[in-house]
Parts: structure tokens; C-alpha cells; sequence
């Protein structure tokens, strides 16, 4: 209900609806992947790189050193273990650390190393010495503004007397008090307060000007029009770097808003693909059935990790009780559970402490680093209108086979949904092969 602060009379019911439509799923997503991510996240496509200036060089670096950095700096990054720069690091940082600045407008996937980046830019170009706010860095909201927040503690380790404010609702700052901190981070409308209403730090004295997940802040009621105010206050020499995980038409619309004269730089992501999956499935009259069929997988294959993924939190509460019963360690995604909590869940399951993860779908979208070899779908995903909802099919399963390792994956059906079956076969011109439950020579 924080948002309501932000949006003055009656635009606040609307925005507060918003909210839970957009916000909540996106920026946790967003959470959840970063609180979940221990690594890069590899990419075989080349970085597209869009010059503002096209007959200017293009530099790429292999290393840390070649960008000359700060030595104080140049530890912080090898203190977190980084020893070259990731693959869109490679074209953006030269860009971003140049002289003289260069706006950059940036879009991959995340876990690919953007704030990584951002936040090595922010800390070569502060000014230790100077005891005011010369970066600032806008986040959808006060979690993610934190985690960005760590990145710069950690990297700028070694760099004294940088210090880091967040510009988020909760903290409080007295009417009349200065931000020394040179580095800002916060939401839209909290640092249009500190700026204007409390005149706490002047826009006019930012250097670097960063965006971060711009397209979670455009899904976000208010949070353009906000960050657009204050993107115009700051003065004409500032370097302006956006950055976004996706990229349609809405995003770069408010990119190019945001970031005057920019070079592009974007990774496309790994698209997934069912090639590496073998599909099967069971008909089954009702629960009981499909548990039973679940079991009979269980009993036939060495099953190494598997997800399974139920329609509704009551089936999926209904069928971790039937597998513990008969004692499987099983791990579950439900929706009561916080972020934290939901990360926590993930990171046992990925350590190996259970074999079973059961989620329903609400839970486990955007999740991008759970790798399995085997996926269950106890339901198949249909849309509002029971339709089949290709995308989501493609997103559980095409997770059991990546990096070119063979997955399985089961459908478990009731005869009346099987033309929904077939209509993803036909989507996706693949085959879903048929299993009996009591004959399962079929399967290898
Ligand atoms: P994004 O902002 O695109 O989601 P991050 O900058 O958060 O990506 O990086 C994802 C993960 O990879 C983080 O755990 C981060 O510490 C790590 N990382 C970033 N850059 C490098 C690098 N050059 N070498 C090794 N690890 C890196």
C-alpha cells in the first residue's frame, strides 16, 4: 500500500490496483532472481551494439585492467571474485567509463552482469573527496534500490569514504538536513521528495544518472512520468545509462525519453526450445491417478531433481502431503511465502536438501535459474479462457533441457483435456508421446 504515499488523490486507487497487477509480479520476480543468483547467466549470441556515433571506435575489453580504473576500485572487483569482464560488460564498460561520458541505453537478460556494471561506472567516477550526492540510481523498489545498494558496498569496499543513501520510503531524513553520501539510490517518488519537496541533494551536481529494470518501472503507475521529472532537472553533461531486462516498444519509447543520444547495447537471450525434451503423458481420471502415475516415474527412472507444477495452491498442497507421506523430501513454492522465504525454498532445493519442488504456476514464472532434469506438469497451463497457454508450457519444460542436456518431461491428463494436448503439440510441432502407468518399458 506504500505506493498510495507516491500519487496524490484520486489516482491512488487506480495506482494501488496497479500495483498488485504489475508491481507485485514483476519487481519480486526481479527480487527473487537476484536473491537466487550466484553467477553469470552464459549467453551464445553476439552483443548487438547500436553506435550513437557509428564512425567513432568500438572498444571491448577481455579485462578489468584495460579500462584503467581507480586501483581501490580494480580490488573491490576482484574481491567479489570477478576476474573478467561478462560478455555485455566486454562492449558497455568502455562506453560507460569513458571520457568524455557516454549515455548507453542497455538490454539483456538479468543475471547477465548489468548492475555489475552500473555500479563499477557509478564508483569510478565519484569523487571521494566531495561530500555530496554525484550519482543517482532510480529502482522499482525499496528491496531492489537494497540489493543495488549491497553491489556498490561490496565493490566499493576498498574505495574510503564513498558512501551509499537510500533515497526510500521508511527513511527519514530531517527537513533542512544535506545528503553527504555521494551515491543515491532510491525509488521515483521518494527521490522526487528528497530533490524538491525536502531539497536534501541538488540534481544539478549528478555526474551519473542510472535507471535500472526500465521496464518494470514503466509497468509501475507513476513511476515514468516521475523518473522523467527527474531526469530533466539534472544538468546537461550528466552521463544517463537505462537499463531493462526486456525491450518492447513501451520500454524504448521511454528509454529514448530518459537517455538523449544514446548507444545500444543489447544480448539477446537464450531462447528455449523443446528440442532436447522428451515429452510424454498419462491419462488419468482425477488426482489420485496422476499421484499414482507420478509415483510409477518415480519407481522406473532414476530421477535426479524434478519440478512439479499444479494449477492451484490447493492441489499443490493437496500432492506435497501425499509425497511426504510416503516419505519424499519435497520442497514447496507456495504464494503466502515472502521473497526471502521463496528464495530460501529455492536455494535448498537447488543445494540438493530436497528432490521434489512443487509449485503452482503464479509462483515459479520468471524464475530463470532452477535447472532440472525432469518436469512435471500435475496440470497443464491453460489460460483465463482454457485455452493452452503456449508460452507457460514452453517456459516449465524448456527449463528441464538446458545447455543442450536432454530433459523428460510428463503431462498428466484427464481425457477431457486432451485436446488441449494436442493443441500444444500442434503449436509447437512436437510429439507428446502417450505412457501407461503399469507399463512403463515405454520410457527408456
Ligand atoms: P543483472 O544486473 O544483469 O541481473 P548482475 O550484475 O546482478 O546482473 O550479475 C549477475 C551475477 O553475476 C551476480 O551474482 C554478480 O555478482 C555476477 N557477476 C557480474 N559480473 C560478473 C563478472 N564480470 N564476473 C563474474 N561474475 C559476475
Amino acid at each position: 500500500a506504500w505506493l498510495l504515499h507516491y500519487l496524490p488523490g484520486e489516482e491512488a486507487v487506480f495506482s494501488f490496483l496497479l500495483f498488485h497487477v504489475y508491481l507485485a509480479d514483476l519487481a519480486e520476480n526481479s527480487l527473487l532472481n537476484k536473491l537466487i543468483r550466484k553467477s553469470l547467466v552464459e549467453s551464445s549470441h553476439r552483443v548487438e551494439v547500436l553506435q550513437r556515433d557509428p564512425s567513432s571506435p568500438l572498444f571491448s575489453v577481455k579485462t578489468f585492467e584495460e579500462l584503467h580504473l581507480k586501483e581501490e576500485l580494480l580490488r573491490g572487483v576482484y574481491a567479489m571474485g570477478f576476474n573478467r569482464p561478462s560478455k555485455i560488460q566486454e562492449t558497455a564498460l568502455p562506453m560507460m567509463v569513458a571520457h568524455p561520458p557516454q549515455n548507453l541505453i542497455a538490454q539483456s537478460q538479468s543475471g547477465t552482469g548489468k548492475t555489475a556494471a552500473f555500479v563499477l561506472a557509478m564508483l569510478s567516477r565519484v569523487n571521494a573527496a566531495v561530500k555530496y550526492p554525484q550519482c543517482l540510481c532510480l529502482a522499482p523498489t525499496f528491496e531492489l534500490a537494497l540489493q543495488t545498494g549491497r553491489v556498490v558496498e561490496q565493490m566499493g569496499k576498498f574505495c574510503a569514504d564513498v558512501k551509499v543513501s537510500y533515497a526510500v520510503r521508511g527513511n527519514k531524513v530531517p527537513r533542512g538536513a544535506v545528503i553527504k553520501e555521494q551515491i543515491v539510490i532510491g525509488t521515483p517518488g521518494t527521490t522526487l521528495d528528497w530533490c524538491f519537496k525536502l531539497r536534501l541533494m541538488d540534481l544539478k551536481k549528478i555526474s551519473v544518472f542510472v535507471l535500472d529494470e526500465a521496464d518494470v518501472m514503466i509497468n509501475t503507475q507513476g513511476f515514468s512520468d516521475q523518473s522523467i521529472r527527474v531526469q530533466r532537472a539534472l544538468s546537461q553533461d550528466c552521463q544517463m545509462l537505462l537499463f531493462s531486462a526486456t525491450f518492447e516498444d513501451a520500454v524504448w519509447q521511454f528509454a529514448e525519453r530518459i537517455v538523449p543520444d544514446p548507444n545500444v547495447i543489447k544480448l539477446r537471450r537464450e531462447e528455449l526450445t523443446l528440442n532436447n525434451i522428451r515429452q510424454y503423458y498419462f491419462l488419468c481420471e482425477n488426482n489420485s491417478e496422476k499421484y499414482k502415475a507420478l509415483c510409477n516415474v518415480y519407481g522406473s527412472i532414476t530421477v535426479g531433481q524434478a519440478i512439479v507444477f499444479c494449477q492451484t495452491r490447493r492441489n499443490a498442497k493437496w500432492l506435497s502431503l501425499q509425497m511426504i507421506r510416503d516419505g519424499h523430501q519435497v520442497a514447496m513454492l507456495s504464494g503466502e511465502l515472502t521473497v526471502e522465504q521463496r528464495a530460501a525454498v529455492i536455494q535448498r532445493f537447488r543445494d540438493g536438501k530436497e528432490k521434489v519442488l512443487i509449485t503452482t504456476n503464479v509462483c515459479a514464472r520468471g524464475i530463470d535459474v532452477i535447472q532440472v532434469t525432469i518436469v512435471v506438469n500435475f496440470n497443464l497451463p491453460t489460460n483465463q479462457l482454457q485455452h493452452p497457454d503456449f508460452e507457460t508450457y514452453l517456459h516449465r519444460i524448456g527449463r528441464a533441457g538446458r545447455f543442450g542436456k536432454k530433459g523428460l518431461a510428463f503431462n498428466m491428463i484427464e481425457r477431457y483435456n486432451l485436446s488441449l494436448l494436442h493443441r500444444i503439440e500442434e503449436h509447437f510441432q512436437t510429439k507428446i508421446k502417450k505412457l501407461d502407468p503399469d507399463d512403463m518399458d515405454e520410457l527408456e
